[in-house]
């Protein structure tokens, strides 16, 4: 994945954003973790640390939808 590139995953669109010392703050909203790789993920003001995290993170919003929806 480079940086300025995104994918959207089930109810999400995911950005790829190189994670540069203006993020260096920056920890995954889902494992709490430091980012540590050269890129970031980006959905919805929220950040992730990998792919995986990004996709847990699309799996629980869709949930949530789906329960709103019903
Ligand atoms: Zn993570």
């Amino acid at each position: 994945m480079r940086p300025g590139s995104s994918w959207v995953t089930p109810g999400y669109k995911v950005s790829v954003l190189p994670n540069n010392h203006r993020m260096s703050r920056s920890v995954c909203s889902i494992c709490a973790k430091h980012c540590s790789q050269n890129v970031v993920y980006q959905c919805s003001g929220l950040i992730f640390c990998s792919r995986r995290c990004a996709m847990l993170a699309g799996m629980r919003k869709q949930r949530r939808d789906r329960k709103n929806i019903y």
